[in-house]
């Protein structure tokens, strides 16, 4: 069946990149609903359904757009917890443009829906079966497929220049355990090179190493290092996660991903659905 929340969370944080404090309230929404974001500091925003189709960015986020221009950022890390709880209608209510970010991880989004639960619905639960192969590949040749299988499985790889990421790989199903263990508490993250020309172009104003994670060299400036194993290739499979969601069904299917990220994720979802033999709604 479908699922809501079981009542409504509030949670206080800082944007990322705009610094400025936000207030996320996540309240219960009906069947069919969908999950639905909307701006509480605009009178009369419209809620922007978490749709592939609805985002507007994908530079250093995923960010969906209404046509008046309102935005909310930074939607992935909530969206992945939402999906692990299988949560199929929220409403998501945001006092500014960005999402909090609170550590960087899906950690504690996670662990206040754990904690208030969720209801079943009178609808049964809908799924996104993927019946062909489909890919996104890019210019440099970074791919992203989506080929049948009978669960959602992920396998990432990355390769980053930071001796201490290099090369690293995720794969497995998705499921809960391995979700809260070794998904949910990793942090996003950038080389310390990178941080002075992203405040350069106006972003990361609310970075700090309480919300990321910054390599420098061979080493890991954040006190007590990495909080899991190939922690930044887990951060890429949460951010995965999050972005599928925006499909708006869980999804039935293997997800591959090399060197991607929230672009892919998203030319992938508009592939998938450009034509309707490739998958089934079931
Ligand atoms: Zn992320």
């Amino acid at each position: 069946m479908q699922k809501t929340i079981a009542r409504e969370i509030t949670f206080k944080g800082i944007g990322l990149h705009s610094g400025v404090e936000t207030v996320l309230t996540l309240k219960p929404a009906e069947v069919d609903s969908g999950i639905n974001f909307t701006r509480s500091d605009i009178a009369k925003s419209l809620p922007i359904k978490a749709l592939y189709s609805n985002v507007v960015d994908t530079r250093n986020c995923t960010c969906l757009g209404d046509k008046a221009g309102n935005i909310v950022s930074t939607i992935e890390h909530l969206m992945a917890a939402l999906s692990i709880m299988e949560i199929d209608n929220v409403l998501v209510e945001v006092s500014s443009p960005e999402m909090p970010i609170m550590d960087g991880s899906a950690a504690m989004f996670l662990q206040k829906l754990q904690e208030v639960g969720v209801v079943e619905q009178s609808a049964p639960r809908k799924y996104l079966k993927v019946l062909k192969r489909v890919e996104f590949r890019d210019d440099k040749g970074n791919s992203i497929s989506l080929e049948p299988s009978d669960k959602f499985a992920i396998h990432f790889t990355i390769d980053f220049p930071s001796p201490i990421v290099g090369h690293q790989e995720f794969s497995a199903p998705i499921n809960k355990e391995i979700f809260a263990h070794e998904i949910a508490p990793c942090r996003t993250f950038c080389e310390k090179s990178q941080i002075d020309y992203l405040r350069s172009i106006g972003l990361i104003k609310g970075g700090s190493l309480d919300n990321a994670v910054v390599l420098d060299g061979d080493k890991i400036l954040n006190e007590g290092g990495f909080k899991v194993a190939n922690e930044c290739v887990n951060h890429k499979v949460l951010d995965a996660i999050g972005d599928m969601y925006t499909s708006g069904f869980p999804i039935l299917g293997k997800l591959t991903a090399d060197k991607t990220g929230h672009y892919h994720n998203n030319q992938l979802l508009k592939v998938l659905f450009a034509d309707n033999t490739q998958y089934e709604i079931i």
